[in-house]
């Protein structure tokens, strides 16, 4: 029963993606949605390849489309795909399109079925949210999917190596620029499932945030997870006001690895830095400081590289190694 249904939201949203990607032929779609990617810089074989697509700015064209296909109305909208609303007055209920009028991005399984959609205003406004997501349902639960894993998982094993950006552009981008060991979590903090997927493949994961405060703050959030999990973490930061779409859109492929290579660094370095800045001649703020690169350290399983980490923080904050190793012993036997 739960697995018909299951399959059911399987097949509209594979509908669904494949009909969005042929509204960007239509003569609207072309000169709405087209030429926006086109914009953007997305060549023909990235639009293709990542399946993007469109929902046209008609109330419930998609809908419409869907049910006229024989698709049930249940599961469009337990996808999300549509809502409907029942009139107050007993006359007849409403069905809407929940992406109308946005550039679709599907959002595809490790096994490259599509499990929900991001869908992108075309123009920016701050009435409307910038991107929309489908909602939780039995197919899709955003803090186990991954943006583009199912087009980087090979990329990724093969480097040994996995890049974690914020947005779904960023992805396409930078893939196109012939980075494609690329992945998403589309603006929220990496979950310990998302994590999983990623350690399926590699114990590497460089942390690619945008050149803004939000950006940083992003950086370090949820980083303790993934050192919790025993993987290596490097954080790269990009030039103040860009992103890795905007960076990779300006430079050639080597240009961008050599920027990757040359500005990753290990992330209890990066924060060690960061506090050390942010604490300067406060001892109160020191003392804090101390105790969270020290939380940090802690999450690692490994105790060879705790210690080596514990040695490299005490130089870089100018601190005695006992003060953190101390420091460490507490916090470890207070989380056991
Ligand atoms: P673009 O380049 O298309 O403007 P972006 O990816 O650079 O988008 P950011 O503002 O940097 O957008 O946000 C990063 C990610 O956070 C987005 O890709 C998206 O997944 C998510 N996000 C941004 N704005 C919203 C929003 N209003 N609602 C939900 N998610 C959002
Ligand atoms: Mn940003
Ligand atoms: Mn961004
Ligand atoms: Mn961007």
């Amino acid at each position: 029963q739960v697995q018909d249904e299951k399959e059911s939201m399987f097949l509209v949203s594979k509908f669904a993606s494949e009909w969005f990607e042929k509204q960007l032929k239509t003569e609207d779609g072309r000169a709405i949605a087209y030429s926006y990617f086109k914009e953007r810089g997305f060549t023909d074989d990235t639009i293709n390849y990542f399946k993007l697509g469109y929902n046209p700015d008609v109330w419930s064209a998609f809908t419409d489309a869907a049910i006229k296909a024989g698709y049930k109305l249940e599961f469009l909208e337990k996808t999300g795909l549509t809502i409907v609303k029942e009139s107050i007055n007993g006359g007849e209920q409403k069905k809407f399109d929940r992406f109308k009028g946005r550039v679709m991005f599907p959002i595809r399984s490790m096994s490259g079925r599509v499990l929900g959609f991001g869908g992108r205003i075309l123009v920016n406004d701050k009435k409307a949210a910038k991107y929309l997501n489908s909602p939780q349902s039995p197919i899709y639960d955003k803090s186990k999917v991954l943006y583009g894993i199912y087009e980087a998982k090979q990329t990724i094993a093969k480097e040994d190596v996995c890049y974690l950006v914020e947005g779904y552009t960023d992805v396409i981008q930078l893939y196109q620029a012939g980075i494609k060991n690329v992945v998403s979590s589309s603006g929220t903090a990496l979950t310990k499932e998302q994590i999983r997927l990623i350690q399926r493949l590699t114990k590497n994961i460089t942390v690619l945030y945008d050149g803004d405060a939000a950006g940083l703050r992003a950086a370090i959030r949820g980083t303790d997870l993934i050192l919790e999990a025993g993987m290596n973490v490097r954080v790269c930061t990009f030039p103040e006001g860009e992103d890795p779409d905007s960076f990779a859109k300006k430079h050639t492929t080597q240009e961008i690895q050599e920027f990757l290579d040359s500005n990753a660094v290990d992330f209890i370095r990066f924060k060690s830095n960061l506090l050390k800045n942010e604490a300067a001649g406060d001892p109160i703020k020191k003392a804090e400081m101390i105790r969270d690169i020290v939380s940090s350290i802690s999450k690692i399983p490994d105790a060879i590289s705790r210690e080596i980490y514990v040695r490299e923080s005490a130089a870089i904050l100018e601190i005695g190694e006992d003060v953190l190793f101390s420091s460490l012993a507490q916090n470890r036997n207070a989380s056991v």
